[in-house]
């Protein structure tokens, strides 16, 4: 069966062709169903009945009442709070914490009717390319046999990919968003940095991180996501710009592609043919396609891991077992907080943490933060320069395609060399979005992504409305 969009959710409960009962229940059995993939840490089963049976009451009573988000089914990455629920960033310190609050994208959603279905898997405190890294074990992909499903928001791209729920939130501060939806063949939204507030969003690096959208329909990633925006008092650094409409106008588009794409030797050629597929469909639909030059791309993996630890080693101090994170004995103050912060974090994490010290200390300060910073703002104007002359950049998403579980787990160099098409859209703050577009030989999805200046997501929406994915 193929899954349903929102649209077609929200019609069926209105014509009473499925009760919403029974449209959770066609979920949980799905869920049970692929449990071997390992996508939920935990499903909220009685919530999401009793939810899905107040809906059907209003349904029948006071269907004028009903929320924007009626119907609609969603699985929450385990690093965003649910008041009254366990969130843990899949990481041994915070077994058993509970949160007493939700973030203000889960109450948006819970406010127009949306029912949480469960809590997904990922990588330990966002950090990772593929969920392995954490501690509940990897989430396996569910296009093949034993493949990575990419991350850090992996189990958020199984729970859509094999029909667990309607849509997933996930995190994205490097590509965690847009790289699993691209291994697992759906649609992964990053929007602008800003537009959606990260109060309740457990922090990796802070000026990075944006709550994200995955699912199977452009249109409903579209709806979700303006739902999910706008100002905060909670996050000093939202926007109260408004979300444009996408312009029904404006249907030709200037795309830029990066000249550096086609000489690139780590982009695997199938994936590569299918980036040049999209731009002659782009084309022969009457968009014009501009070949620019971006010479900073030896700069973005560096700048991006420099500027990433740096601010994840100043945010993840808090779990030190006294304030934040389960606390270990020890025999005095320094003790307690060693022993806490050793057994309580994975190898990755710690790795981050210790490579974050490293570039913020006071003899490598200029030598590594701030040359990074320079490069950030480097990045952005030419960014920016691109983005005066045309509407929108259309890259890969990843270079590779999904590799076998623990095939890379000793060669972490070259998993974060594969972030380079991601990590773009978060050092300079602009959305970006990843839609699945071809496949290779053996069957694996591959996704190729746009990017367009801040708060003009109405410009990928209005676009990759157009595809035929
Ligand atoms: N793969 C990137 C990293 O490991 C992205 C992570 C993310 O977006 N949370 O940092």
């Amino acid at each position: 069966m193929t899954p349903k969009s929102i649209e077609e959710i929200q019609r069926g409960l209105k014509a009473q062709t499925f009760s919403c009962s029974q449209l959770v229940e066609h979920y949980l059995t799905n869920i049970r169903q692929h449990k071997g993939l390992n996508a939920f840490v935990e499903v909220f089963e009685q919530d999401a009945k009793e939810k899905a049976h107040a809906i059907d009451q209003k349904l029948g009573n006071a269907p004028e009442s009903l929320g924007d988000l009626f119907g609609v089914v969603i699985s929450v990455k385990d690093n965003i709070c649910i008041e009254g629920k366990q969130v843990t960033a899949a990481s041994d310190i915070l077994q058993g914490f509970t949160s007493t609050f939700s973030a203000t994208a889960i109450q948006k959603l819970e406010e127009q009717d949306a029912i949480i279905i469960g809590r997904t898997n990922c990588d330990e405190f966002a950090m990772g390319s593929s969920n392995e890294h954490s501690v509940y074990g990897p989430t396996i992909n569910g296009v093949g046999t034993n493949l990575v499903c990419g991350g850090s928001s992996g189990g958020a791209a199984v729970s859509v990919q094999t029909d667990c729920c309607t849509i997933a939130l996930g995190s994205d501060t490097g590509g965690s968003v847009r790289q699993p939806a691209a291994f697992c063949g759906v649609i992964g939204m990053k929007p602008t940095y800003g537009r959606v507030s990260r109060h309740g969003l457990l922090a990796y690096a802070s000026s990075f991180d944006q709550i994200g959208v995955l699912g199977h329909k452009v249109q409903d990633v579209e709806k979700v996501t303006r739902i999910i925006s706008g100002e905060d008092r909670m996050d000093a650094t939202t926007s109260n710009r408004p979300f444009p409409t996408p312009s029904s106008t404006q249907d030709s588009f200037k795309i830029a592609t990066f000249r550096q794409i086609n000489t690139n030797e780590g982009i695997h050629p199938e994936i590569l043919q299918s980036y040049q597929q999209l731009l002659e469909q782009l084309k022969s639909q009457g968009h014009e396609i501009t070949t620019v030059d971006f010479d900073l791309m030896d700069f973005v993996i560096p700048a991006y891991y420099v500027l990433t630890t740096a601010e994840a080693s100043s945010n993840l101090s808090r779990y030190d077992g006294i304030r934040y994170g389960n606390r270990k004995a020890g025999k005095d103050l320094e003790d307690i907080y060693r022993k806490s912060r050793t057994e309580g974090f994975g190898t990755e994490v710690k790795k981050r943490i210790m490579t974050g010290n490293f570039v913020l200390s006071s003899g490598y300060y200029d030598a590594y933060f701030q040359k990074a910073q320079q490069a950030r703002r480097l990045i952005r104007n030419r960014l920016q320069e691109v983005f005066s002359e045309a509407d929108l950049i259309c890259l890969p998403t990843s270079p590779t395609p999904p590799w076998k579980i623990g095939t890379k787990i000793n060669d972490p160099i070259s998993v974060y060399l594969a972030d380079i098409f991601t990590v773009l859209a978060n050092l300079a703050g602009i959305p970006a979005i990843s839609l699945p577009y071809g496949t290779h030989k053996n069957g694996l999805p591959i996704g190729i992504q746009f990017m367009a200046e801040t708060f003009r997501e109405d410009k990928l929406f209005q676009l990759t409305r157009q595809i035929d994915m």
